[in-house]
């Protein structure tokens, strides 16, 4: 949806649409690379205790710098990335790595300012660029989507970003970057360099993190999210690791109070269940492997994958592949490169209905059939409430 013209809105803003991913009610959601498995009912009530214990002190505002839950983040990086050795003071939070990233271009970016990415990439990185003011310029990943430090280098040096997004593992490709890529642009930035690691923790064995980098580039900013391996989406919580000058800077823009205490007390509950949370990480990363055997067993095309999902191809008519899914009750994702589509990894049950669903559709597309939407029914009804949304 567009704004009415007649709203005085930002010149800068008129004509755009929402973010808009559709949120449908359907019995396969592989579309928005949530983690598949929900809180253990051990969880559930330990939330609720921690929900209890700070409920009786909502008439306060919450601890404005959540110091002792970046404490317990440093923890979690430390141990999720040994030698990493931070503390709460290199580390900040905020609600999803999405308002992270809106602070970082707050506080780096603005009127008169650029960022740099690599497309295909995430596709909020420019939304939110341009929201700040900021100019986005946008470049490209190698053909294997991954990206080469000397055409890294190039851009850089072409445009001279005030911030540069590295997403690794890359959302839609699930591509990680070499340390080298990264190593090469901190070279050359003349600003800040922002890691998106959202996927970091499903990133396969010997793939480095960013974080290893952070000692001697007080420029390189690493986001992490617990929306996807920690199994926490709905609590809404991000983070970054940078130098403490950077979460200085960041303290200048963001709003005062802006993670309430019911999210601190939620995460430092979920970090405490780290080991739990992240047991599931383990299932997702071999269901991922087993699927992209599966795939280019089958003749497709598919990304290498760090992350809890799989970019798939090439379909010269992606959304008839998208829609005959939806119809069968399996949404997954219209993004990237043009002929290419993005599942979410999922609980073994829901990769098998994917398989399943995707077998059937590429026999009716070869036999040239129907795209196995049924005028009428409720599938059909999800795919043009969907078209609706996202048009
Ligand atoms: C999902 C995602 C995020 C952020 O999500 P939040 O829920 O706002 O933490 C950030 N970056 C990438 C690349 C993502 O895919």
């Amino acid at each position: 949806m567009t704004a009415p013209p007649d709203l005085p809105i930002r010149d800068d803003l008129r004509g755009t649409t929402a973010y808009g991913a559709p949120q449908l009610d359907v019995p396969y959601a592989l579309n928005t690379n949530e983690n598949p498995y929900p809180p253990s009912e051990r969880l559930v009530r330990a939330l609720g205790a921690a929900v209890m214990d700070v409920a009786g002190t909502l008439n306060r505002y919450p601890d404005r710098d959540a110091v002792a839950l970046r404490a317990e983040l440093a923890a979690f990086l430390n141990a999720d990335t040994p030698g990493a050795g931070l503390t709460g003071g290199d580390v900040w939070a905020a609600n999803g790595s999405n308002e992270v990233i809106q602070q970082i271009l707050q506080a780096f970016g603005g009127p008169g300012r650029t960022a740099l990415g690599f497309e295909p990439s995430y596709s909020m990185h420019p939304v939110i660029t341009r929201v700040s003011g900021t100019r986005w310029v946008n470049a490209h990943r190698d053909a294997d989507f991954g990206l080469e430090a000397g055409r890294a280098i190039a851009a850089v040096e072409e445009h001279r970003p005030d911030v540069v997004f590295l997403t690794s593992p890359n959302n839609p490709t699930g591509t990680a970057l070499p340390l080298e890529s990264i190593e090469a642009v901190l070279k050359v930035a003349p600003g800040m360099v922002v890691v998106d690691e959202a996927y970091a923790e499903f990133r396969r064995a010997g793939t480095p993190s960013a974080l290893t980098l952070l000692p001697g580039n007080p420029r390189l900013i690493v986001t992490r999210t617990m929306s996807k391996a920690f199994a926490l989406a709905g609590a809404r919580l991000g983070y970054l690791a940078a130098d403490p000058a950077v979460i200085g800077a960041l303290l200048l823009v963001r709003l005062p109070y802006h993670l309430s205490a019911v999210t601190q007390a939620v995460a430092r509950t979920a970090l405490a269940h780290a080991g739990e949370l992240l047991a599931g990480v383990e299932a997702v990363r071999r269901e991922r492997d087993d699927l992209v055997g599966w795939l280019r067993g089958r003749g497709h095309a598919v990304a290498d994958s760090d992350a809890n999902f799989v970019l798939f191809g090439t379909f010269p008519d992606r959304r008839r592949v998208w829609e005959a899914l939806l119809a069968r009750g399996v949404l997954i994702r219209e993004v990237g490169p043009p002929e290419w589509l993005r599942v979410s990894v999922g609980a073994p049950a829901e990769m098998a209905a994917f398989r399943a669903a995707l077998s059937e559709v590429q026999a009716e597309v070869r036999a040239g059939g129907p795209s196995g939407a049924v005028p009428g029914t409720p599938a059909e009804d999800a795919v043009n409430a969907a078209q609706e949304e996202s048009s």
